[in-house]
């Protein structure tokens, strides 16, 4: 799949990105604001796109900060 066209993040929200990837990565449950639905992390382990997404793909960080 190619997220490349998806919400390209702006550097005014990397901040708020930031801090949903560290939620995620304590176990923490994060919701899409768009969508409400859970946003998913996906390590580098487990995916060639490794970032946070929601299963609607309106929510997409990619994990390039870690
Ligand atoms: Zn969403």
């Amino acid at each position: 799949m190619d997220f490349s066209a998806l919400n390209k993040s702006s550097a005014k929200s990397f901040n708020d990105q930031k801090a949903t990837i560290k939620k995620l990565m304590q176990g923490r449950a994060v919701t899409c604001p768009i969508c409400k639905q859970n946003i998913r992390l996906f390590l580098p382990q487990q995916s060639a796109n490794p970032g946070a997404r929601c299963d609607k793909g309106c929510t997409d960080i990619a994990l390039d900060f870690a």
